[in-house]
């Protein structure tokens, strides 16, 4: 119970979905090295979950851990909940987890759509619909949602995935007009092409490629994500924004 007081008295509590690995690890890392309460939640990547834990841990600093599958209703009102009931409240969530797939639209079955819908869209208003029930009553919250340069332009062989991510972007702008009258800000990021596992299956070839097309002439990192996270959790006055991080990609 202390330790609840204190956390709420200094603390953002922040739950990241999917930071267990690439982009999510990397918020949950920098945001713990803020000093904020942050809620890991991972899926199928325990080890890499116990990694950054341990990493921070060497650091001085702590973390939780919450196993859930946010694209199962149950487990995403979980995920929120013991943010709740551990300390008391929710300031931020970031839905960051999601899935990718590069398939011909022809080859793209209806379960490969509706998986795709579920993992990066459905997941997000699980979360999001729990999270804000408290934020509401709280008068104050923030909800970034990782979009996606595909869900700005149309991503080729990747129209499921552009879908959901374009999905994000109606999300977030209605839900910021919805909720601004509570205090509560939702925001989106469009990353480009960030180095996680997500892009592991592109060969170097590929990569040269595509940073030719990249005014910056470079692939971005993860960290170019999260300080674009923490930024916006020290805003007050930014809602309803698409931020893109891209490299000069789409502009
Ligand atoms: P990644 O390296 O493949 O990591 C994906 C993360 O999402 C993992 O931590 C994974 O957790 C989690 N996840 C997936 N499905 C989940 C579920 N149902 N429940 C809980 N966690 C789940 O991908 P990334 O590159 O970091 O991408 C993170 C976000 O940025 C995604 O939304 C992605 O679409 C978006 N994005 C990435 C790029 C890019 O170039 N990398 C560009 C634009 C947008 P487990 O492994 O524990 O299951």
């Amino acid at each position: 119970m202390e330790e609840k007081l204190e956390k709420n008295t200094v603390n953002k509590v922040i739950v990241v979905t999917g930071g267990s690995r690439g982009i999510g690890a990397e918020i949950v890392k920098t945001l713990a090295r803020e000093s904020y309460t942050v809620i890991l939640n991972y899926n199928k990547s325990e080890a890499c979950a116990k990694n950054v834990e341990s990493e921070l841990k060497k650091e001085g600093h702590t973390v939780d851990i919450f196993k859930a599958d946010v694209s199962k209703k149950e487990e995403a009102q979980a995920l929120v909940q013991f943010a709740i009931e551990k300390y008391g409240r929710i300031d931020v969530l970031v839905n960051n987890a999601g899935i990718s797939q590069t398939k011909l639209f022809t080859d793209i079955t209806e379960e490969d759509w509706q998986n795709m819908l579920k993992q990066n869209l459905t997941s997000v208003f699980y979360t999001t619909q729990e999270a804000v029930k408290n934020m509401i009553h709280n008068k104050q919250g923030l909800i970034i949602n990782m979009s996606s340069i595909w869900g700005q332009t149309g991503g080729s062989m990747e129209v499921h995935y552009s879908t959901a991510k374009a999905g994000i972007i109606g999300f977030t702008k209605a839900l910021a007009k919805e909720l601004g009258p509570s205090n509560v800000r939702v925001d989106a990021i469009a990353p480009g092409i960030i180095d996680t596992d997500m892009n592991s299956e592109y060969s170097d070839e590929e990569k040269e490629a595509i940073k030719e097309e990249i005014p910056l002439g470079k692939i971005g990192t993860t960290n170019n994500i999260a300080k674009c996270v923490k930024w916006l959790i020290e805003d007050d006055y930014t809602t309803g924004e698409v931020i893109s991080i891209n490299g000069g990609w789409n502009m």
